[in-house]
């Protein structure tokens, strides 16, 4: 059965240019329940840890430099059928490509820039969520 969680992660260009509020809003919105959420400017390693499975792909570099360039705000979030209800959400990883009304199509720049990530299976959402939130992941507090 897929999970009620999953990670996302507003991105540093979405940050920066204030849309933090206006994502949460939308995602609210749209029936999500954040869990837990926090303001935090990743290390270069900690981005490159978060990033592993990319290890060696062309973008790698770049996405390790712009996630650790400023602040971003990692979020667990609620609903049902988590990971594809959220990757439905925020739209293919390019935003030309992202369909209307999702966070990407509203918020992105680029495709390396994309304003959100969000966990792509229930056992990388549970990694995720515990590479931001370890003791609540631990205790399984989120209720
Ligand atoms: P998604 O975030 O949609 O799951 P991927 O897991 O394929 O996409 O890639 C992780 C992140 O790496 C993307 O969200 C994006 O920020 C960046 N990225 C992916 N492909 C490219 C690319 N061709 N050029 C620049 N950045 C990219
Ligand atoms: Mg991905």
């Amino acid at each position: 059965m897929a999970g009620r969680m999953t990670l996302g992660i507003v991105k540093p260009d979405a940050v920066a240019k204030s849309h933090l509020g206006n994502i949460i809003a939308h995602l609210e919105s749209a029936g999500w329940k954040v869990r837990a959420g926090r303001l935090v400017r990743l290390a270069k390693a900690e981005a490159e840890a978060f990033y592993e499975v990319h290890r060696g792909r062309p973008f790698y570099s770049e996405l390790v430099e712009f996630m650790s360039s400023g602040p971003c705000f990692p979020m667990a979030l609620e609903k049902d059928d988590a990971v594809a209800a959220f990757r439905a959400a925020i739209g293919a990883t390019d935003p030309a490509e992202a369909a209307a009304g999702t966070v990407r199509r509203l918020y992105a720049e680029s495709k390396g820039r994309n304003a959100v990530h969000g966990s792509d299976s229930d056992e990388n959402a549970a990694r995720e969520i515990g590479f931001f939130f370890p003791e609540r992941e631990r205790a399984g507090l989120w209720g």
